[in-house]
């Protein structure tokens, strides 16, 4: 049996894994050889290969009857009624009542051909992706700071050696275990983790410390963190002065967060605020790395400004085994950032509104650089306008009806559409609405590259045949271009061509891969971007000489506290925010399919503080409601010190009556448009049990 090299379908981490085909299920071990995971896999990764043969798979294109039920159709038929259906829309309503989203776990090749077919087969400008619920706050910040945006520009291997780790609002202990050995390398060697978050999530545990701030106050503990290096002479004057500006205004505005205010506003003791400063200043290397807790607010890239002024305080970026960054959590958030799926953007992070991209871009794609439309619209706004604006939508890669903000708002939205057409291969909470559900192939089906939380291109082999009946994505898409008339420009023989055009698109932008072959990527273990020519190393460490700024300098931004958007009060005293557990990712149409993790967690469970859950009046095991300004929901409570007083916590990975997003808000920031998840005024009752009369 061969046992073929491929990566793991789940997070940004990218596992190395092997896959043998056999009789039953593809057998999954890890892949040793590849230095991000060395062969450790969490149980997402054992399990991942259930999906493929799995009994819920979509195997032949589905359409809605007049009775509204979905039943068979041929591609042919499928095609031609997609085509038939948006010829009819554009007609109408004009090219951009027509939007497409795709995500941030799809490969670079289809993340590059999401974008290049919204633009040249459907003229539209109204293409955006999921990542823009997930990493857009941090790749925001890191932009307009650093000029450039790479969530680690270090590799993994150089946080074993750090000497002090300032983590913020991440807990890969669950969402990415085996990250956890560069962990614990790090402390093997006297290094020191401290943790910034409001839930002793089991990465705060293990941390040498931990600071349980409250949510919506990272502003507030940024600055008191430079206020104590400042006042302590813990900054590295040299390096602010040859490599920074903008420091004078950063000083005078820290000036105003004395600790004692501090620990008023974020709930953390001043001593612990002045010992982490005094840690982080006085260590010969230190990282600052924040992840979707401070990000996913309304105010988000203010907070990762925040903690980058640290950091650039500090003098951090490129001193050895040092930096700044965030934690990409999508399967291919970085890579999905990056080619032209966002609204705003061309392939190879070009911006849509430079001449000089769109001359480049536009000779790739053999079009007139007049016919690529401008930037269009971020995908909340394109999700809320839904039924209005937008007639008709083509969805790849994502579950906007449960990981959208105000859920059941966006579900009811997608009801209202003349077109919804969705690429996957299970039914989801989405699909419950489309007109349209085309079959594709999974990640262990196909080839495609895919770039982790480092930087590394790496390549995601085939490793089984996709079941008779379904397509891959490139090739759904390419058919699709075909029947509206456009399939001159979408002719591939498979990903490698893809990628190969992909390269040529992005040669001589911030994201260039054109020096990236499938080859190298084989025989390299990965490669780094920027790569810009094939005798190029790749670049895994980023800012050791200059920014890739416009005077190579990076930027302090003045960034203060703002008011948390969903304010609470006596009816919401609460604040409830969500996140991620160990068995599950993102929506969970696909870890809720295997039994081995639905078994170990079936339900969310919210947690509550044994405080909050006494004024509530509910006990461990007992049902409660939460309502927030959007919605209720009922779910499962467990008691638990690990959780703030004021805080409560749901995992976002149900659909339906359990999903999390029903509470959410729809504030968005006003730079990323990243929806505030992370912060909801809630209340809690306990709910009637089965059992008890009304
Ligand atoms: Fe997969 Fe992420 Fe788990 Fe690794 S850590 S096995 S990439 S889900």
């Amino acid at each position: 049996m061969q046992a073929i090299a491929t990566h793991c379908p789940y997070c940004a981490l990218q596992c190395g894994m092997h896959i043998a085909d056999s009789p039953g299920l593809p057998i999954v071990s890890g892949n040793a050889r590849f230095p991000v995971n060395k062969g450790g896999l969490c149980v997402k990764g054992w399990t991942s290969a259930a999906t493929l043969g799995h009994r819920d798979r979509i195997t032949t294109p589905l359409k809605r009857d007049s009775a509204g039920h979905l039943v068979e159709a041929s591609w042919e038929d499928a095609f031609a009624l997609v085509a038939q259906r948006i010829a009819a829309v554009q007609a109408e309503h004009g090219p951009n009542a027509v939007g497409v989203l795709g995500g941030g776990s799809l490969t670079n090749e289809k993340a590059y051909l999401v974008g290049k077919f919204a633009r040249v087969a459907l003229r539209t400008a109204n293409v955006d992706y999921n990542g823009r619920f997930c990493m857009s706050s941090a790749a925001g910040a890191m932009q307009r700071a650093l000029g450039i945006d790479r969530g680690l520009p270090f590799p993994l291997e150089d946080i074993a050696r750090t000497k002090v780790l300032l983590l913020v609002g991440g807990n890969p202990a669950e969402t990415m275990p085996p990250l956890m050995q560069y962990f614990q390398a790090q402390q093997e060697a006297g290094g020191r983790l401290v943790v910034v978050d409001p839930r002793r999530t089991a990465t705060a545990a293990w941390a040498a410390r931990h600071l349980a701030i409250r949510p919506g106050s990272d502003l507030a503990l940024s600055n008191g963190l430079l206020h104590v290096l400042i006042r302590d002479g813990l900054i590295d004057n040299a390096f602010i002065e040859a490599r920074t500006e903008g420091f004078d205004a950063v000083r005078s505005l820290a000036a105003s967060y004395w600790p004692e205010r501090v620990e008023g506003l974020t709930g953390i003791p001043q001593r612990d605020i002045v010992e982490t400063a005094h840690l982080l200043g006085g260590a010969s290397s230190a990282m600052v790395i924040s992840a979707r807790g401070p990000e996913q607010q309304a105010q988000g890239v203010n907070n990762v400004l925040g903690y980058i002024n640290v950091a650039l305080a500090l003098g951090l970026p490129g001193r050895e085994a040092s930096g700044v960054g965030t934690l990409t959590g999508q399967g291919n958030g970085q890579g999905g950032r990056e080619h032209g799926q966002k609204s705003d953007q061309l392939p190879g992070y070009r911006r849509l509104d430079d001449p000089d991209a769109r001359r480049h871009v536009a000779q790739v794609w053999n079009v007139e650089e007049s016919t690529i439309p401008a930037a269009g619209k971020s995908a909340f706004e394109l999700l809320d306008a839904l039924g209005g604006e937008i007639k008709a939508l083509f969805v790849m890669g994502f579950n906007p009806a449960v990981s959208a903000p105000d859920s059941r708002r966006i579900a009811e939205r997608l009801g209202a559409l003349d077109l919804l057409v969705v690429s996957d291969f299970f039914l989801s909470e989405t699909t419950e609405k489309a007109h349209l559900v085309l079959p594709a192939a999974q990640w262990a089906e196909e080839d495609g590259t895919m770039t982790n939380l480092e930087g590394r291109v790496i390549l995601r082999r085939r490793a089984v045949a996709p079941p008779a009946g379904v397509r891959t994505d490139i090739e759904i898409v390419c058919g699709l271009a075909n029947a509206l008339g456009r399939g001159s420009h979408f002719k591939y023989g498979g990903a490698q061509e893809v990628f190969a055009e992909l390269g040529r698109a992005t040669a001589g932008g911030v994201a260039d891969y054109s020096g990236i072959s499938y080859e190298r990527i084989d025989a390299e273990n990965g490669v780094f971007w920027p790569c810009p020519a094939s005798d190029h190393p790749g670049t895994p460490r980023l800012f050791q000489e200059r920014f890739p700024t416009t005077n190579s300098r990076a930027k302090f931004h003045p960034v203060t506290l703002g008011e948390i958007a969903d304010r609470r009060d006596a009816e919401h005293p609460l604040l409830l925010t969500t996140g991620r557990v160990l068995h599950h990712y993102q929506s969970g149409n696909q870890t809720r399919r295997i039994d081995e993790l639905r078994e170990l967690m079936p339900h969310p469970v919210a947690e509550m503080h044994p405080a909050a859950a006494a004024r509530a009046g509910v006990a461990e095991g007992d049902q409660v409601t939460l309502t927030t300004r959007r919605g209720q929901v009922t779910l499962g409570v467990t008691v638990t010190r690990k959780v703030r007083e004021d805080t409560v916590f749901v995992p976002f990975h149900w659909g339906g009556s359990q999903s999390a997003n029903t509470l959410t808000g729809t504030a968005l920031d006003p730079i990323s448009r990243m929806p505030e998840f992370k912060i909801s005024a809630a209340r809690a009752e306990r709910a009637p049990s089965t059992e008890e009369p009304e």
